[in-house]
This record gives C-alpha cells, structure tokens and sequence, in this order.
C-alpha cells in the first residue's frame, strides 16, 4: 500500500490550515496575532477556540483533553480529563471550555519543585503555551502547557525555555538595528535535535532488572563481538528495526513532527533518528514526544526502546546533537555566512558572540548537559569530553586567525580580513564537521552542541545557549550604538573579543591527553562529573546572567539546583540497591552453585577410587571461593555505604557520596560478577549476557 505522506502529516495536529478552517475568520485572526505576537487572549475568543478543538478532536476520535506539561523530572506529564458533561435524562454532551483550554490545576504536590512549593502551597497551575500546536495522542486533545506555581515559579522546563528565547530575540533584533535591518521583527533560535537509541527484545529486556529500573546494565562481560569491526553504523537495517522504523516515522509525521533521517549508529542494536529542524520551543516539544513515540511504538513490536545514555559499558552510549542556529522572521539564519560585505559583518558578529559566550559560560554549557547517565559517557572516549571548547573548521579558523592577526585571508582572493568591506569565501558544509571530538563544533550554517545526553530533555542546554548569547549581544549592541563610527567600532571590536578568546577553540583530537594538559594551560574549565559541574549553576555570574535577561529568578535557580542533586543522588542510590538486589537474590546463588558443581565433580572423581587428576577442577574453585569471598566482601561492602547514605540529609554532600563512595563500591562489585560471568556455565547464570541482550533483534 502506498502512503500518501503529505496527507498523513499533521493530521492529529491543531495546526494553521485547520485552524484556518474551524475557527471563524475573526478567531483565527486574534488567536494568530496571540502565537505570532503573544498578545493576551481573551475568554470569549478563547471559547470558540476551544470549542473548535473539541469539534475537530472528536472527529478524530478523541474523547479525552489534558494539559501536556513538561515538569522538572525531564518527562512530560499529562491528567486525562474526559469531554462529558452530564444532561438531564441520564445523558451526556461532550464539552470543553475557554476556561479549561487556557488554565488547568493538576494536583502538582508530587513533582519536584526543589522545595519551591511548600506543602501548605501544593498547587500550581498549567497555561497554555498557544505557540506549539495542540495534537491527538492516544484519544486525548494534548494542549501543551507551561507549568507554574501560583506565586508565579516556573515549575518546568517549557517556561524558562520561553523566556530565554524572547531575552534572545531582543538582543538579537537590538544588534540586527545596527545593521540597518528595520524590516526584522523578531528572531527566533532553531534546533535539531538528532537522537541516538538502542532497541532490544523484550524478552531478554525483562530478565534484566537493572534495565528494567535503571535503563542500563549495571553488570555484563564484554561480548566477543562489540563494535570492532565497524560494520553496524550505517550498515542494512534489520527488517524488524525497519518496520519499527517506518511506523515510528508514521507516527511522528502524523502528529507534525519532521522526522526525516534515520540510520544504524556505531554499536550494535544502536539506531539514530533525525527530524528536520524547527523553531527552539516546538524542536523540544517534538523531542519530548519521539523519545515517547519511539517507546511504545517499539512495544507493539516486541522490543523495548532504551534511551539511557550508557546502557552497556564498555559499548558506545547515546547522545543528542542539538544543532542550534538564529534566525530572523524574515527568514535569514544569522549564522550562515552571506554574500555581501555587509551580511558578513552581520555573520561574524554573531560568531564572535557565540564564541565569547561559549568562553565566558563553559561551566553553565557543562552543567546544562549534567546528568548521572550522561557521567558515563562525557570524556569517556566516545562523547565529546567534559571540556568544553569550539570547532571552526578550517575555513573559518582561518578567517579568524587573519581578523585577530590582522593579516591577509588567503583564500583565492587574497583579501584584508576588514570586516564590512570584504566578501568571505563560501564555507562548504561538508569540511566543517570533521571532528566528532568536539563538544561545540560550527558545522557551516549552525553549530552542533554534541554533549547533550540521549534521555534528557533538549530545554536545559537551549536555555542556557540562548541566554548566554543573549547577554553578550546585549554587551556588543551596547558599546556598537555609542560608536560614532559603526564600521571601525565594529572591526575593533570583533577583533579583539576573538582574540580574548581564542582559547576556547580547539581543532584538534579532544580525546588525546595532551588536550587535556593544555586545556588547563589555558585555563579551561574540567568539570569531569555532574557533582564537580552543578556548583556552576549557583555560581554569582550564572544567577546575574539568568535574573538579569528574566530567564530564572533567584529561587528558581536555587530550586532547579536542590533538584538536579537529589535526581543525582537518587539515580546512583536506585542503581545501587538494584545492584545489591540482583547479587544477592541470583548472582551469589548462581556462584555458589557454580561452586558446588565443581566440589561434587572433584568427590565424584575420588569415590571411583581411580585416582584420577583433578587439577582443572581444583584450580577453577579455588578461583571460584576465591571470587565468591570477593563478591560478599564487595557486596558487604556497598551495602554499609547504602545505609551510611541514609544518615546523611544535605543533597550536595549525598551526591558526592553517591559519586565517590557509592559509586566506587558499584564499580568494584560489578568487576567481581563480571569475572564470574565468564566462569559460570550459561545455563546457571541467572541473566542474559551482553551478547545476548545486544543481538536480541534479529
Ligand atoms: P549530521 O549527522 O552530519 O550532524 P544530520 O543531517 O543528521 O547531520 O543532522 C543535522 C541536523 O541539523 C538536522 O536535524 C537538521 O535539520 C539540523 N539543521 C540544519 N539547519 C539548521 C538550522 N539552521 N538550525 C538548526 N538546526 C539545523
Ligand atoms: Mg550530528
């Protein structure tokens, strides 16, 4: 059967053509200029709207609306509420309000909110966000909402993501007024996130409790066959990755998300999805409903979906490329070079300003991609590391190093880098994205920030990049409207921020250690774990740039803080006891009876009175007591940490037990069962190997 792809697309989306459709001419009018311009909506207008959506969702069958919010757990929460209304004679007509359109009161007691919400204050609310589309999911009107107390704290990720956005879109059009740009209204940042994934049956994922609690294996030996031999990265797709793949496409297109690329990644039963990008706030909307989508769409197949960021040691994690770029309302991405002097002035000035932002803000950049899961991956050889610096590309180094040395660009042209009078080369796209080692890299048009985690929401790095850079658009516009002269303010400037810093451009192998001693040599930050990274986010600088562009209060901040530890200390602390749970209930049994065995064989051997050698026996259970001692000492060992945790009540303190003391002691048990693995016949070892649980989807 053929799909009609144009068709499919949107269709369980409240978009413009349907709006245009259902809404009267005047409605649709006021609800246009509320997205485009973020006018206030009143009721009665916002009562046709809602019953136009109502109309239309029933005709797509649904019979349920919820506010679609996204709180500070990193997944999206929804409260289904039904359309009946009752009517006398026992019967029911199906309605929906302005009011419940536009305002909902989820009980929210039970969300993080970093001690936000006291509990004598439990309530906040949900607004909706008109700016992202209401869509169908499962039968129910999905409104997506902002999440706020009633004192006003945001309680989510939508809201601050918001904010920055407008802080960017002010100091953006600010700066674009220097350069004549009268037409531009507003500026908006855009996204791509591409998304990395591993998909295994579901039968070996449910004989795996660690998958099943923590979403990654917290024991298993290497398999004979890993990545080694490259042959899985854009390799065939199995046929039932494939129809996975084409059902998942189908049904992201269906609720208007671009879904456009996908593909084998480097380990195997590692896949990657890229959609096409969008405006910053509906690319994290999207995100937050594929890695939705592509759970359960892999359940009707019979494989689990794992978006954990290391799910199996020693094999390649997941990560999300969260490709960023500006653009105005005129539809101009500030962040492609152009093809007049002027533009390319405009061009470098945006560059200049990522770049000093990027410098100025590392820590902030390396704390919005902290996490327990992405731990394992930042600096491990395979992600970019914990180190954050920038990739030009070759064509841009250049151009940089001929504006800071004040020299000739030698390109074919042979032209003064005077910026404003000179025409830059093209910079091809496929020369810039060469190095994969780079945790920030310009790819062209756009730059690619590689160190975000697979399982986290895109919010928190957006908010910060756009925060950041607003804030040094905002220094620049400042010292560029006092200049008497535009030109030479600008060439003055522009050269001496790129030499300031210089330091945080890197072209080079960020996996070598050389890089690391010379990113200290100059002065780059190396926050290696989420417990060395958070503190960042408290510091004077991170509250004056967030309170200053009205992207975080001061509260807010410190809340999000107590909140991203305790998830720290809580991850590692359910990791552990998952840990403690499996060695003792299976693993120590399997180990004993592995022992057992090799006794009865060597008594077996004796009672025949043959005298037969038993040296292999002998030699495999002394190396068998030998690990089983190990194994309770170890196990002993995490479980007096677990309990000592327990006593402890400050969460910056508990996180940093949980990484130094908790998470050692996982480290050196997990070493002891991977030993045993090896050892104990398959068919008494009580969990799927590495192997299996990699090859499951044949
Ligand atoms: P690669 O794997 O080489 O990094 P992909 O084509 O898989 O490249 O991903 C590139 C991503 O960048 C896509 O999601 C694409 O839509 C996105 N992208 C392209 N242009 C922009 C832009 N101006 N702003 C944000 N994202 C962009
Ligand atoms: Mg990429």
């Amino acid at each position: 059967m053929t799909k009609n792809v144009p068709q499919l697309f949107g269709s369980k989306v409240f978009n413009d053509a349907v709006m245009k459709e259902y809404l009267p001419k005047d409605t649709y009018k006021a609800l246009k200029k509320t997205i485009d311009e973020g006018t206030h909506l009143q009721l009665d207008v916002a009562n046709v709207v809602a019953h136009s959506m109502k109309e239309w969702a029933i005709e797509q069958g649904a019979t349920h609306f919820t506010h679609w919010f996204q709180p500070m757990t990193g997944v999206t929460a929804e409260k289904h509420d039904s359309f009946i209304t009752p009517e006398p004679g026992g019967k029911v007509i199906m309605s929906f309000s302005g009011k419940e359109l536009v305002k909902g009161e989820p009980d929210a007691s039970s969300f993080p909110s970093g001690g936000l919400r006291a509990t004598f204050e439990a309530r906040g609310y949900t607004a909706w966000d008109p700016t992202s589309y209401a869509f169908i999911k499962d039968d129910t009107l999905c409104i997506p909402t902002a999440f706020c107390s009633y004192s006003g704290e945001a309680l989510d990720k939508k809201t601050p993501l918001l904010r920055s956005m407008q802080a960017l879109d002010k100091s953006a059009v600010r700066v674009l007024k220097l350069f004549g740009n009268e037409n531009v209204n507003r500026v908006i940042t855009t996204v791509g996130p591409e998304q990395e994934y591993f998909l295994v049956d579901s039968e070996v994922y449910n004989e795996r409790p660690d998958l099943i609690y923590t979403g990654r294996t917290l024991f298993g030996a290497k398999p004979p066959k890993g990545q080694e031999l490259e042959d899985h990265y854009f390799g065939t797709i199995k046929p039932r990755v494939s129809a996975y793949m084409k059902e998942l496409d189908e049904e992201l297109w269906k609720l208007g998300i671009l879904a456009k690329t996908k593909h084998n990644e480097v380990a195997p039963a590692q896949h990657e999805l890229a959609p096409v990008f969008s405006t910053t706030n509906i690319a994290t909307d999207h995100n937050q409903l594929t890695m939705e989508l592509m759970k359960t769409v892999a359940q009707r197949h019979g494989m689990t979906c794992l978006l954990h960021e290391k799910p199996f040691a020693g094999v390649n994690g997941s990560g999300k490329h969260n490709n960023w770029s500006i653009s105005t309302d005129t539809g101009v991405n500030l962040l492609e070079p152009g093809k007049t002097p002027s533009q390319n002035a405009q061009f470098l000035l945006f560059l200049t300003a990522v770049i000093k932002a990027v410098d100025d803000y590392q820590e902030l950049l390396r704390v919005s991609v902290a996490s327990a899961g992405n731990d394992h991956r930042l600096g491990a050889n395979e992600a970019p590391p914990a180190i954050i610096s920038m990739f030009l590309g070759d064509e841009l180094e250049g151009i940089v190093e001929s504006i800071v040395n004040g020299t000739d660009y030698h390109d074919k042209a042979k032209q003064l880098m005077s910026i404003g009078a000179t025409v830059l080369p093209h910079i091809p796209q496929d020369t810039t994205d060469r190095n994969r080692t780079s945790p920030f890299a310009f790819t062209g048009n756009k730059f690619e920030f590689r160190s975000l985690g697979s399982s986290a929401s895109i919010s928190g790095p957006n908010i910060v990049l756009n925060t950041i850079v607003a804030e040094v658009l905002d220094i620049f516009a400042e010292e560029l409207e006092k200049a008497s002269d535009f030109d030479s303010a600008l060439n003055e400037l522009v050269r001496r921020e790129l030499t300031a810093h210089q330091r945080i451009i890197f072209n080079g192998n960020g996996y070598s250690d050389e890089w690391v001693a010379e990113a200290k040599k100059r002065g780059l930050a190396n926050l290696k774990s989420s417990v060395d990274a958070l503190p960042a986010f408290i510091s004077d600088e991170s509250i004056e740039v967030f309170t200053k562009h009205g992207v975080f209060t001061k509260t807010e901040i410190m809340s999000r803080y107590d909140i991203m530890l305790e998830n720290y200390h809580k991850v590692i602390n359910i990791e552990a006891l998952t840990m403690i749970s499996m060695v003792k209930k299976d693993i120590m049994a399997a180990a004993c009876e592995y022992e057992y065995s090799l006794a009865e064989t060597i008594n077996a051997k004796a009672a025949t009175g043959l005298k037969l050698r038993n040296k292999v026996e002998e030699a495999k259970l002394v190396k068998a007591a030998e690990l089983v001692e190990m194994l309770s000492e170890r196990l002993e060992k995490l479980e007096t940490a677990v309990e000592k945790a327990t006593t402890m009540s400050d969460d910056y303190e508990l996180a940093k037990f949980h990484r130094e003391v908790i998470f050692e002691d996982m480290n050196s048990l997990r070493e002891v069962v991977d030993e045993l693995e090896v050892l104990v016949p398959s068919d008494v070892w009580p969990f799927p190997t590495y192997g299996e649980i990699l090859y499951s989807v044949k």
